[in-house]
């Protein structure tokens, strides 16, 4: 399926220790590494290979592998599109990565703090029949590079608007996460690193359509980040109509991987609910996910359609988001009911792409 060519390994794709081991193996002293990260992650708007205060053998070595078309010069995408929503809310970006495929990275920024939203895959093999991104079927996988230049590309467009810097991080953007595990976890890894972007493991949230062995194997890990889990619907059947890979990942599967989950890392989980209008938001629903969800330590966000062109439905009303959650509060789980943000710059999982591009169909995908 991935007929893509997968990119040329890059700079941005290494965790600090295997860009210290780079450096080491050829010759130079270990502790130059922090120099050279800082440089790639912290101070990211200036280009390695211009740097006048490298130590000579870290500038040699620079000079021989992070220069234009050298074996580890940094890959960062270029700004396709750059969107501002007109409540100033939200941002989003489009950015094209190596190969010519185009991601989108949303800014959005709450009293006090910037959250940013990335991407994990260009398209989504899940085929979600309401998410824009899931009917454009799948692209490619992101390297971890690729998922790190979102942030730094976030990172420096706060700093030149004399912003404070990013708080939050959330993998909700084009893509699914926990297929491709491996890459998302290095990302994340070089992302928390304290010595370059330092955004703490707490602050960032991993959201999967339900990848049973990805969500089974964070536990494992002991991976230190916030997990959300898209539900939908608390039926079998309906799940799998709208979720196709809930035919491969059953719900009831899912739900006991979400107690081994809780049990092993003692933390709670996110449940996402995306509100149709007369598919999911009736009170019976509601009372189904209350019953579903009883003895896991969960907290509910229920957010309501963005319409997408390949898909007929609508958003819950206000009325029934409002009763939705009062039946979930009675049950005793907690929930939010999340706005939709920058509707006017198509907000919704993958939709600017879409937008852009005229993809409309879905793809017979998962
Ligand atoms: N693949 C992961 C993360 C990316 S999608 C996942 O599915 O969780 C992030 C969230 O956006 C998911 O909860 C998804 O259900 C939701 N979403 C996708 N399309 C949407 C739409 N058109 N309206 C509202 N929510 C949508
Ligand atoms: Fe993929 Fe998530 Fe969209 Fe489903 S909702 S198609 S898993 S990106």
């Amino acid at each position: 399926m991935d007929q893509e060519p997968t990119p040329r390994r890059s700079a941005l794709d290494l965790t600090y220790p295997e860009l210290e081991n780079e450096l080491v193996a050829a010759g130079v002293r270990a502790f130059h590494a922090r120099k050279l990260w800082s440089a790639l992650h912290r101070e990211s708007q200036v280009d390695p290979c211009q740097r006048e205060d490298f130590p000579p053998p870290l500038a040699r070595w620079v000079a021989k592998n992070l220069a234009p078309a050298a074996p580890l010069a940094p890959v960062r995408p270029s700004v396709a599109d750059d969107i501002p929503s007109s409540d100033g809310l939200t941002r989003k970006f489009l950015l094209r990565l190596s190969g010519g495929q185009t991601i989108e990275t949303v800014l959005m920024r709450y009293p006090g703090r910037y959250t940013a939203c990335l991407s994990t895959q260009a398209g989504c093999a899940m085929g979600c029949v309401f998410c824009a991104t899931g009917q454009m079927g799948f692209v490619r996988h992101l390297q971890p590079g690729e998922i790190v230049a979102q942030v730094l590309h976030t990172q420096e467009t706060l700093r030149a608007a004399g912003q404070p810097g990013l708080r939050n991080l959330v993998l909700m953007g084009m893509g699914e996460p926990l297929h491709n595990y491996d890459s998302v976890m290095r990302a994340l890894e070089i992302i928390s690193d304290t010595r370059g972007l330092n955004i703490g493991p707490s602050k960032i949230s991993i959201s999967t359509v339900g990848v049973i062995p990805g969500i089974l194997r964070m536990a494992e890990e002991k991976r230190p980040y916030n997990l959300a889990v898209s539900l939908h619907s608390a039926s079998e059947e309906e799940r799998a109509a709208l979720v196709p890979a809930s035919r491969r990942w059953p719900l009831k599967d899912l739900i006991a991987a979400c107690r081994v989950y809780g049990e092993k890392t003692g933390q709670r989980i996110l449940f996402g609910w995306t509100l149709i209008e007369g598919k999911n938001d009736s009170p019976t629903d509601a009372e189904n996910v209350a019953k579903l969800l009883r003895g896991i330590d969960a907290h509910v966000n229920l957010i309501p359609l963005n319409p997408t062109d390949g898909y007929p439905g609508a958003p819950s009303a206000h009325r029934a988001a409002d009763e939705f959650q009062r039946v979930l509060q009675e049950a005793g789980i907690p929930s939010t009911i999340r706005q939709r943000r920058g509707i006017d710059v198509a907000a919704g999982c993958g939709q600017l792409k879409a937008a852009r591009s005229g993809a409309r169909r879905p793809e017979p995908t998962a």
